[in-house]
């Protein structure tokens, strides 16, 4: 079966946070919040692209959806009742800021069939959190994650890397915090260097240096394997909280890369072959599950452009048997 997403973006217009990465504020008399109107077309155009049989799932994306006015966050809900009705669409998945969320807001969302709500942790450190100014602490990620799973709602939690005063042992145990604390899905963001936010400034007096793409693949291949070995489903690796904003003119500096997934799978695969006893007297045969033969040839093929240094030939076949990450291997003369 087919598990679709209806992505309608809500930005929090009057954010009164200052997360030093975030442009919001910038942006925020630029963009309106949308019209039911303009929600009911989005999501019938949607629909109709659709082919049974299907799951839908509706995302509130953008800002913090239960910062929005309350009387908002409920017309908004109340909008997508009767398509849940008619069997049209499952579930509605909504992100928000650890602080926001108490035992008042999780009945509404709970009443309007929300299902799932990530929120953004984007570290589990607290030098980290406070030098972003992310105004929240370690304790209410904690608190609002417990709170969520004890209400009976599916746990996201997002994070980011590369922030001023993060490592890659400070992201590991953010990962690995991640993972105790329950959540079934997150997301990988290298933190990105946007115009208009404080962390633009620092980056611009040279107090800031944003992680190299390599070293941001290298980040993100070790948290994903945190991730993945602990059945968290990583829903997305790469760009950024306000990704849907950025534009080129926008991006000052950053781990940035259209297929920044495809280079983190390509790196684990590249650390796991790496594991094959070299033979250049030997030829390689690697089998894989079919969805993971790309990522084991690698980007541009630079997985199979090394073995071929390493052994006579290298082949790739297939297996559906094996999972994501799992592979055999045979050496032949
Ligand atoms: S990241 Fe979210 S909470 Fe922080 S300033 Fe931007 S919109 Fe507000």
């Amino acid at each position: 079966m087919r598990h679709y997403i209806i992505p309608i973006f809500i930005p929090e217009l009057a954010c009164p946070n200052r997360c030093i990465y975030c442009n919001q504020r910038y942006i925020s008399g630029q963009i309106n919040q949308p019209e039911k109107e303009e929600i009911i077309e989005k999501i019938n155009t949607n629909l109709s692209t659709f082919k049974p049989p299907y799951k839908a799932e509706l995302a509130f994306f953008g800002g913090s959806f239960t910062g929005i006015e309350p009387h908002k966050q409920i017309e908004y809900l109340e909008i997508i009742q009767p398509y849940i009705k008619r069997g049209e669409i499952e579930s509605i998945r909504i992100s928000t800021r650890p602080d926001y969320i108490n035992e008042s807001i999780l009945q509404t969302l709970k009443a309007y069939n929300v299902r799932t709500i990530e929120l953004g942790a984007q570290s589990l450190c607290q030098d980290v959190l406070d030098y972003a100014q992310r105004g929240h602490r370690v304790e209410d990620v904690e608190n609002a994650s417990k709170l969520i799973i004890d209400s009976g709602f599916d746990l996201g939690l997002q994070m980011m890397i590369g922030l001023p005063k993060d490592s890659i042992e400070k992201s590991i145990l953010s990962a690995e915090k991640i993972v105790s604390l329950g959540a079934k899905s997150t997301r990988i963001y290298p933190t990105l260097v946007i115009e208009n936010t404080e962390l633009a400034n620092l980056y611009r007096k040279g107090d800031y240096i944003p992680l190299e793409l390599d070293d941001a693949v290298i980040w993100a291949a070790n948290i994903y394997k945190i991730f993945y070995n602990n059945n968290v489903r990583i829903l997305r690796v790469g760009l950024h909280p306000s990704e849907s904003l950025i534009s080129k003119t926008e991006l000052l500096a950053g781990a940035f890369h259209v297929s920044f997934r495809e280079l983190v799978l390509t790196e684990i695969w590249k650390q796991e072959l790496n594991q094959i006893p070299k033979d250049k007297t030997k030829q390689l045969i690697i089998t894989t599950h079919p969805k993971s033969k790309n990522h084991a040839i690698g980007y541009c093929s630079s997985n199979k452009n090394y073995l071929q240094t390493q052994f006579k030939h290298v082949f790739y076949q297939e297996d559906s048997s094996l999972k994501d990450l799992e592979f055999n291997y045979h050496l032949s003369n």
